[in-house]
């Protein structure tokens, strides 16, 4: 078994514990095993293991991997959590079912745009970006901003939002920004609460986390 599965396992069981902990409904929380930077050979293994669920944070990287892994495993779910640049829409349409970082006009223009271009082939689920810290080298609408800003989403720009993640700041305890997105979220009737990774993602479970991206607890450090 390669470390990859054999820690896919830990960090499945960890999910199922803190699910538990919670009082959430088994099964209430879907991992999305980040392999940002990963070759092949390293997720091959994970799909291997019924993995499929996945995260990437660049466009060309996944462009050179998915295709190709999507012929082998065609169930598998890839979601886009890194920043999207506008100019990268249409490629991110063509390769992602899940675009977790929408977060201006601009993007959900481009995004538009694109949908329409590919003719109903390509429908991506969004979720809303929120800078809970206003951290201003990080992606997100303000936590203010947020409810217009999907209404937006929704009734200008015609895309299907249907949650919000956050990145907390790196050296702030997570709990208030986890806690903040839920409450963004269940007041929008938003599904989806993406928070949580790998050093935090039980607290986040306990917060309401419905997605938790993992990455180095699974694939190890990246290079
Ligand atoms: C890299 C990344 C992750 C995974 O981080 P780990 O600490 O390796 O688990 C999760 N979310 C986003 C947005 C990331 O960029």
């Amino acid at each position: 078994m390669s470390d990859a599965v054999s820690r896919l396992a830990e960090v499945r069981s960890a999910i199922a514990a803190a699910t538990a902990d919670a009082k959430r409904p088994e099964g209430s929380v879907t991992l999305v095993a980040v392999s940002k930077t990963f070759p092949i050979e390293a997720i091959e293994p994970v799909l291997a293991a019924g993995q499929r669920v996945f995260g990437e944070n660049y466009v060309q990287d996944a462009k050179g991997k998915w295709p190709e892994l999507r012929q082998r495993y065609p169930d598998a779910e890839v979601h886009m959590i890194g920043p999207l640049q506008s100019n990268k829409a249409k490629e991110a349409v063509a390769l992602f079912d899940v675009i977790e970082t929408l977060d201006r006009p601009s993007l959900a223009k481009e995004l538009q745009k694109e949908i329409q271009k590919a003719g109903g082939t390509r429908r991506p689920r969004f979720l809303v970006q929120v800078n809970t810290g206003a951290e201003p080298q990080k992606g997100g609408v303000l936590p203010e901003e947020a409810d217009a800003f999907i209404r937006a989403c929704r009734e200008t720009y015609g895309l299907d939002v249907e949650g919000v993640m956050c990145i907390p700041p790196a050296d702030e305890p997570p709990a208030p920004h986890f806690a903040l997105l839920t409450t963004i979220a269940r007041r929008n009737g938003l599904k989806t609460v993406s928070m949580g990774m790998s050093a935090d993602y039980p607290t986040a479970i306990a917060m309401g986390a419905t997605h938790v991206r993992v990455g180095s607890a699974i694939f190890g450090a990246r290079g």
